[in-house]
């Protein structure tokens, strides 16, 4: 259980991180047609919040933060929305940072990588939603002979559902409503629908930064 004056310190990063997050298009409200064919009100791509070095470097010592006392050794992302976060988080912590990346569907690590027997673990991420690439490198790190002490994410969409045995960190949670195409809300409202990454979607993102000026600093 973590102690009150540290909640009430993680609910006044949320606030700073949502605001990163709409600042620089990496928190989009519309109408949007998700990769699994889904309809959802909002959209999150937190590569485009991590573009930002500044930005990315703030958000990894908050991630960082409640882990300071866990001596960690290393930190893991898996590739791709682990990876820059990860960097970050190890530099916060004064651990190694690394990648696991997917060798024939499997997450893996390459690239000479390695796990020393008994290294303190923390598994970084950005998104977990089922949490099921945070899982796989958890049991790999586990099989490396890692001792795994936490997880770190910068959103939690899991809407509770989620429990990866070890202690886990979210800087904030987002419950997103999807809705099948045939049911969807915002369809019936006649939302004009964009499409993911599409070129709509760009400029709403670039006039979303340009509007709230993302670039300035701290
Ligand atoms: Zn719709």
């Amino acid at each position: 259980m973590r102690k009150e004056s540290e909640r009430k310190e993680s609910r006044g990063n949320e606030k700073e991180v949502l605001s990163l997050l709409r600042e620089t298009g990496a928190l989009l409200k519309g109408h949007f047609k998700l990769s699994s064919g889904l309809h959802s009100s909002e959209y999150v791509q937190c590569a485009l919040v991590l573009s930002f070095p500044d930005y990315a470097e703030k958000l990894a010592e908050f991630l960082a933060k409640p882990f300071k006392e866990e001596k960690i050794d290393i930190v893991i992302g898996p590739a791709m929305g682990g990876i820059v976060l990860s960097q970050e988080v190890g530099r916060a912590l004064g651990a190694r940072a690394i990648f696991a990346e997917r060798e024939e569907g499997i997450l893996s690590l390459r690239r000479g990588f390695k796990i020393q027997e008994g290294e303190r673990v923390l598994v970084v991420e950005d998104v977990v939603t089922t949490g099921g690439s945070v899982r796989e490198v958890i049991r790999m790190a586990k099989e490396e002979g890692g001792a795994v002490k936490g997880v770190a994410s910068l959103i939690d969409r899991s809407s509770g559902k989620v429990d990866f045995g070890v202690r886990w960190e979210s800087l904030v949670s987002l419950d997103l409503k999807v809705y099948p195409p045939g049911r969807c809300l915002l369809c019936k409202e006649k939302i004009p629908l964009k499409k993911l990454g599409s070129r709509e979607m760009i400029e709403d993102a670039k006039e979303q930064v340009g509007k709230n000026g993302a670039s300035k600093n701290f």
